[in-house]
């Protein structure tokens, strides 16, 4: 399949004459069943028409993604979370009224009789994920396109999440109709999903909006036992949080720190990208700002600044980009720092030990 790419590079972009272009093309593939990847202030996402069976089975073929991982429904206005669900609760209310258009997903029941969101696109089960993005782009065009648009992060699955048009291409180019390439993300991670059926709404997925966040809104919210790495047999309620996800190709071992002092760990990291390096390999460092320089001049080994440890965002912003880019540097070992921030770590710690498959040496 030949990809249209397409760029909107800044916001005045998708107010041109081009930009209108871009969008009412794009909105007409989604209306008769094709695939457009475009920006959300998360990540990217892959987006079909969420009503439309034969179009969300064709997102699972181009991602190489399970079937039973169930699709987020993108709206653009409140009244299709009604149409879904049947009815606004005052949990939806209250969360809406907080957070969208935003980084939230709300797990809701479908509405009584028939189904609005077919099985294709909830792999199956009897709940939707739904949510309101901010990005403009994405505004536009599900309202232009007419339709609820369900859209997982435009990622072959399995690799990091696409945080610039530049990931979209690498994993899509040639299996998507269309890619609108609006450069970087805000955000860089995917969405907190929140699941509103229980009696006490729970985490699912950790994001950008923090369980204090939500617990100001809601009262009490619990966090799925399953994503808190505490031992337990029930699997996540998320069906994607179950797979082995973000992992750049090399291995990669976060090194945590167990002790007051900050130095062991520095020396650690050290050791072991030096050892590889010798025996012939590429090795990298993924650490905060701050440290950058505890790492100056080492043989063979590449150093990835992810961020400032003090400004969490920017870690959440460039962390699938760095675990990319070893990819494309064709690094074959990595060792990173964790980044357990006081307010994002959890969700960066989230997806950073599902890349290194919850490798990690205590020290
Ligand atoms: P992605 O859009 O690729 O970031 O993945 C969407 C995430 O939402 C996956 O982890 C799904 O398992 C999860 N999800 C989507 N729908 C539901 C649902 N009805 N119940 C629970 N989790 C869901
Ligand atoms: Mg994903």
């Amino acid at each position: 399949m030949k990809t249209k790419i397409a760029r909107l590079l800044g916001e005045e972009a998708l107010h041109s004459e081009e930009g209108a272009k871009v969008l009412d093309e794009a909105a007409e593939i989604i209306r008769r069943g094709g695939l457009v990847a475009f920006p959300t202030e998360t990540v990217y996402g892959l987006g079909a028409d969420a009503v439309n069976k034969k179009a969300a089975k064709k997102i699972y073929e181009a991602k190489g993604r399970p079937s039973d991982n169930p699709l987020i429904v993108h709206i653009a206005y409140i009244s299709q979370l009604a149409e879904i669900a049947g009815k606004i609760s005052p949990a939806m209310k209250a969360l809406s009224d907080a957070f969208w258009p935003g980084p939230l997903t709300m797990i809701v029941n479908q509405r009584e009789g028939e189904p609005l969101i077919p099985r294709e696109t909830t792999g199956g089960l009897s709940t939707v994920a739904v949510r309101f993005p901010s990005n403009p782009i994405a505004n536009a065009l599900i309202r232009e396109s007419g339709r609820m648009i369900a859209a997982p992060s435009a990622n072959t699955s399995g690799r990091p999440s696409p945080t610039s048009g530049e990931h979209v291409i690498e994993d899509l180019d040639g299996k998507v109709d269309m890619i609108i390439d609006a450069g970087s993300v805000d955000i860089g991670l995917e969405s907190t999903i929140i699941d509103l059926t229980e009696d006490i709404p729970v985490i699912l997925r950790p994001g950008f909006i923090t369980r204090g966040e939500l617990s100001k809104v809601l009262g009490e919210v619990s966090v799925d036992p399953a994503i808190e790495g505490v031992e337990s047999s029930a699997p996540p309620k998320a069906p994607g949080m179950r797979y082995r996800h973000y992992a750049p190709k090399a291995r990669l071992t976060i090194v945590e720190k167990k002790s007051a002092s900050s130095e062991p760990v520095f020396e650690r990291i050290i050791k072991e990208a030096l050892s590889f390096a010798q025996s012939g390999g590429k090795s990298a460092i993924i650490c905060a700002d701050e440290n950058l320089s505890h790492y100056e001049g080492l043989d063979g080994v590449k150093v990835y600044d992810i961020g400032r440890f003090e400004h969490d965002d920017e870690i959440a912003q460039n962390l699938f980009s760095v675990l990319r880019q070893c990819d494309c540097d064709g690094v074959g070992r990595i060792f990173s720092e964790s980044f357990d921030t006081p307010r994002l770590g959890g969700a960066i710690m989230n997806r950073l030990l599902k890349a290194a498959g919850h490798d990690i040496l205590e020290i």
